[in-house]
């Protein structure tokens, strides 16, 4: 298959490497103020190194400075300037946002050092924070002279997991030449490597650029000194239009940019110094990462790709934002050559469609890719290999995905009493990767090539092409996924494990009484009790049921069938929290149907005269826990809490929000949780399979962070419904809590992820708890959660083998069965890295950076953590253009094409709430966030970071659902209505011009101006249009693994910047950069790597 490099060349391409952005060498301080550079933007963002400072220690003699991308710097105007600038439509969304900081990466070179540590996996505060080693002369050739490998000691051998009976091989010895088995034969093994002729001619997709390549020196320099930027934050129209179009663009002028620090930049190099000093350090405002990109350029021809017209100087127009990569492109154009087809499992390295495309998988022998996910399906032979591209080996494991009903469920296997058959070596269970030998009586382990006899009970003939005879008979013998019945082995204190139990616990003070919201549970827990998930084909439900509610004291229910009337308990000594009964609190529901009833019915009236404000929250936790651990079962608390605990009880919390520390080193303990009892805490909850689901109601801070620290570390999930009120968020919250109850879950779950040799599991990001290396815990597992595995090598993998992952999660069932739940993948391997970029999932690398960013914010500044996202993305697409391009002009931006969109994902990701140090946003906002993605599959952080944003006016009657648009406000139009949503948040938005007919269809009012808001549904309606659109909300609720309120917004109604802040291809509201003007400054440190 061709693959064709993407090959672009943006005008930007031409103008010349200036790193200038980097300003400001000085103390963190100084930066702060100097930082507006923008990612090197060549020509305008120069800005005058102040006198005096010295270079920052960090920066090695004639290096240049380290990098001040603190583009979110305090003193940013973007978020008042945004709503007042608002543009028209239908002009590049740069000219309207001047006011923008951005981000100005570190200067290349330091760059190159850094890169060589800064493989995301190595966040850490040690090594990684020191400063790199002095830049020599080989810094000049970063990708030939790769660091020092930062692998991890060797892994010890691993221990068994759960420790099964051993059998050590007491078979008899081995007959006939050892070892005479052909090498692995089975079907899935049978793929070859993906070794096409490397390169062929595929990366040129665009004629060369005719124009003269860029004739400037070096990117490296320092940064430009140019002229003082006068211009302020409002200065938006200078960087449109005429500057943007001149000789700057050309290539020439650009050429001096390059030069060693600070000389004075001459004068409107870039077009766009404004004359006139500045005040000293005063922040250059200038916002766009290239200059030219910062204007409308227009009428641009055919920027991308290809155009040589371009180059050769004349005028610039506008940079058409149709030529940059599209994420809805990409989305549409898989969709329509792999949608709706038979995704088969058979072959090695085989790279999956887009998560955003409908397939059926049909499993012949590697787990679907609804279970498991690769950043890339050929991973390097050698480490040497892997650091040299930095694309990151990761494997994203969902191990309860859902499967749609035209799929087969996974097959239960018994091997008996003897338990699921094991490498005795390496512990990995029976697998289509074993092969056997000897007549079948022996097998080689895929994973370890340990000889293991093959116990009598299992011994099967062998066909003519040594395959067992049973293979189709035996899923663990022909397929990716399935699961083994578990012995007693498995299971806690060898007793057999009992059904889960769910405890549903309400907090009952003022502010949920007065909300309305324990009525509403209440009501609501009578229907929903009823569809309590069941294990597969049971009538009935085995999870038993308790509840409980609270304030500052606990009150237990003894809802035994026997009784007539439920019975309270009070416990009010929360310091040392117990259960004050045991029989009758956790119940069957059907058995005890009317008790129950009785208690929901009763317990809004108990406490609608409560005055009692204050609550507590661990003992609530504990309490939960101790009726588990009583009743000897694993389980899920259902929590339901208004506000922060300040009640007399361990676990009490004070407020510690403080969002002056956003954008200093500080900033990282917003989102730490306290230590302490929590910590404990989540501990004793793994230990008994007690997963805490949260639903938060707060008016005010609550630190969520540390609320959160037990449902994060136990499989949970946390809710939030700030301000909460029945009438706007009761549905949102029963949707959410529908889904919750109802999904498919297993318990008291560990995971363990096995390897072939060469390679191992080194690290893991998800909702779990890390008791070693290696055992990943989990309270409980539920369809949505996912844990990102990270890989490295150990040893050269070799392509004639490629690598194997298995993954086994041992849980309880719904109805109380031990299971082992197993799903197998094997990768390429590879010596070429054009094969590797071939085989790469930019969904799954968007969501292995996200996960590990989001945990380095804990203990880097985030500034940090910015910097490496941004260094490693053009470390990668620079390696890409070094070792598996074909030469072209410097000029041509050349992406690989399964990594088109790449950019547009880190960028995003950059703007989201944790990363993007900004103290408008709420800390609980921000915090919440990062523990839900923390836990997120690939399905739902691709949507997270890039959104759909569908348009709804053009919807004809009885026409599909139009094509979801970019990203951009300017793909909206005010004669339109477009809905939004990216699993999280929901949007309708309606254009000041939108015609009265829809507005008429939608809401039953005669213009816009009647619309009153906030709204959150849509009145039903007896018309098409709003069947339509009400059917495509619901559709998308449906699918997502959580409910989204759906907020109605006008243009140029205030409440829009909410809106607006999901239009991720734009500026940040908050800060960072539009997706063109990073794609530029990506360039350009492409370009500068490879200089
Ligand atoms: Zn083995």
């Amino acid at each position: 298959m061709s693959q064709q490099g993407y090959v672009a060349t943006p005008p930007f391409s031409q103008a010349p490497p200036g790193m200038g952005g980097f300003h400001g060498p000085g103390g963190p301080n100084q930066q702060q103020h100097h930082l507006y550079g923008h990612y090197g933007g060549q020509p305008q963002g120069f800005a005058v190194p102040p006198t005096g400072l010295k270079a920052p220690v960090s920066s090695a003699p004639g290096m240049p400075p380290p990098s001040v991308s603190n583009q979110y710097a305090p003193n940013v105007q973007q978020n008042g300037a945004h709503p007042q600038r608002y543009p028209a439509y239908g002009h590049p969304p740069q000219s309207q946002f001047q006011s923008m900081t951005s981000q100005a990466p570190p200067p290349a070179q330091q760059l190159t050092n850094q890169m060589s540590a800064m493989n995301l996996g190595n966040y850490a505060p040690g090594p990684m924070q020191s400063p790199p080693p002095p830049a020599s002369p080989a810094t000049q050739h970063p990708l030939q002279n790769p660091p020092p490998p930062a692998m991890g000691p060797h892994s010890p051998q691993m221990s068994a997991l759960m420790t099964p009976p051993q059998s050590p091989p007491t078979g008899p010895p081995m007959a006939g030449p050892p070892m005479a088995g052909p090498p692995m034969a089975g079907p899935p093994m049978a793929g070859p490597p993906m070794a096409g002729p490397p390169m062929a001619g595929h990366q040129m997709a665009g004629p060369p650029m005719a124009g003269p390549p860029m004739a400037g020196p070096p990117m490296a320099g320092p940064p430009m000194a140019g002229p003082p930027m006068a211009r302020g934050p409002m200065a938006g129209p200078q960087m449109t239009g005429a500057p943007m179009a001149g000789p700057p663009m050309a290539g020439d002028p650009m050429a001096g940019m390059g030069r060693p620090f600070p000389g004075p930049s001459p004068p409107g190099a870039g077009g766009f110094q404004q004359p006139g000093p500045a005040p000293a350090g005063y922040p250059q405002q200038l916002g766009q990462f290239g200059g030219q990109m910062g204007g409308p350029q227009p009428g641009y021809p055919g920027a991308f790709p290809g155009a040589a017209a371009q180059m050769a100087g004349p005028p610039q127009k506008k940079l058409d934002p149709d030529s940059i990569p599209s994420t809805t492109q990409v989305i549409e154009d898989d969709q329509a050559k792999r949608g709706g087809q038979v995704y088969t499992t058979n072959l090695r390295g085989q790279v999956p469609p887009l998560v955003t495309t409908d397939f059926t998988v049909q499993d012949q022998g590697n787990a679907s890719p609804r279970f498991m996910r690769c950043t890339t399906y050929s991973l390097p032979c050698t480490a040497d290999l892997a650091k040299q591209c930095q694309v990151p080996l990761a494997a994203i494991i969902k191990p309860f995905a859902n499967v749609p009903k035209n799929e087969t469920p996974l097959c239960v296997v018994n091997h008996g009493e003897t338990g699921p058959i094991r490498c005795n070596r390496c512990k990995a269970y029976m697998c289509p990767y074993m092969q056997f030998i000897d007549g079948g009586r022996r097998y080689q382990c895929g994973f370890c090539s340990c000889v293991n006899e093959v116990p009598a009970f299992y011994f099967q003939h062998l066909d003519h092409m040594g395959r067992r005879v049973d293979f189709y008979e035996r899923p663990e013998l022909s397929l990716g996924s399935y699961e083994f019945s578990a012995t007693l082995d498995y299971c806690k204190n060898n007793k057999p494990a009992s059904p889960p139990a769910y405890i549903f616990m309400m907090d009952v003070s003022y502010t949920n009484i007065k909300s309305g919201l324990v009525n509403l549970l209440c009501g609501e827990l009578k229907t929903l009790l009823e569809r309590l998930p069941r294990e597969g084909g049971a009538e009935s439900s085995s999870v038993r049921v308790g509840f409980v509610t609270y304030n500052k004291i606990l009150h237990f229910y003894n809802v035994k069938s026997a009784l007539a009337q439920p019975q309270m308990m009070v416990v009010s000594d929360t310091a040392e929290m117990f259960v004050p009964l045991l029989d009758g609190f956790l119940v069957d529901y059907q058995d005890s149907r009317a008790v129950i009833h009785n208690l929901l019915d009763q317990i809004p009236d108990m406490f609608a005269d409560t005055n009692e404000s204050e609550t507590v929250f661990v003992p609530v936790i504990q309490a939960g826990v101790e009726a588990l651990k009583a009743a000897e079962c694993s389980g899920k608390l259902f929590i339901f809490h208004s506000s922060m605990p300040t009640a007399e009880a361990p676990g009490k919390l004070r407020n510690r929000d403080d969002r002056k520390l956003v954008n200093t080193d500080k900033e990282k303990t917003l989102f730490q949780p306290l230590k302490g009892v929590y910590e404990q805490l989540s501990k004793e909850c793994v230990l008994q399979g007690c997963s805490v689901d949260l639903f938060l109601f707060p008016n005010q801070f609550v630190d969520l962070a540390t609320m959160a620290d037990v449902p994060s570390h136990t499989g949970g999930s946390v809710y939030k419904y700030n301000n909460f009120q029945v009438e706007t968020d009761g549905q949102h919250l029963l949707r959410d809590l529908r889904k919750d109850v109802e999904k498919n879950i297993g318990f008291d779950a560990i995971m363990r992820v096995r390897t072939s040799t060469g390679f191992r599991a080194t690290d893991f990001f998800g909702a779990v708890h890390m008791n070693n290396t290696t055992d990943v815990e989990m309270a409980a597992v539920d369809c949505d959660k996912a844990v990102t595995v990270e890989l490295k090598h150990d040893d050269a993998l070799s392509e004639e083998a490629g690598a194997l992952i298995q993954c086994a999660l041992l849980y309880t069932t719904l109805g109380g069965q031990r299971r082992l739940r197993i799903h197998n993948l094997s990768l390429n391997c590879v010596l070429q890295l054009s094969e590797l970029y071939k085989s790469c999932d930019t969904d799954a690398l968007a969501n292995f950076f996200a996960k590990s960013a989001y945990r380095a914010i804990l203990s880097q500044p985030l500034k940090s953590v910015r910097e490496i996202l941004v260094n490693q993305t053009a470390h990668m697409l620079a390696c890409y253009r070094k070792h598996c391009a074909s030469p072209s002009a410097a000029s041509q931006l050349i992406l690989p094409d399964a990594m088109k969109v790449f950019p547009v994902y880190m960028n995003s990701l950059m703007k989201t709430a944790p990363l993007v140090g900004s103290a408008e946003l709420q800390t609980d906002e921000r915090a919440h966030l990062r523990l839900a993605v923390m836990a997120m599959g690939v399905e739902d952080t691709q949507l997270l970071l890039y959104p759909r944003l569908i348009p709804l006016h053009n919807m004809a009657a009885g026409e599909e659902e139009a094509a979801p648009v970019r990203c951009s406000e300017e793909r909206l139009s005010e004669g339109g209505a477009f809905l939004l949503e990216n699993g999280q948040s929901m949007f309708l938005w309606l254009g000041q011009a939108v015609p009265p007919d829809l507005v008429q269809d939608l809401f039953n009012l005669p213009s816009l101006a009647h619309l009153q808001t906030p709204l959150s549904v849509l009145p039903e309606l007896d018309n098409p249009q709003s069947q339509r659109v009400r059917a495509l909300i619901g559709s998308l609720l449906l699918k997502r693994p959580n409910s989204m309120k759906l907020q109605i917004v006008r243009q140029k109604d205030k409440p829009e910047v909410l809106f607006r802040q999901f239009l991720v291809e734009d500026k940040g509201l908050h800060g960072g950069a539009s997706y063109m003007d990073f794609l530029c400054y990506v360039h350009r440190e492409i370009r500068q790597l490879l200089t």
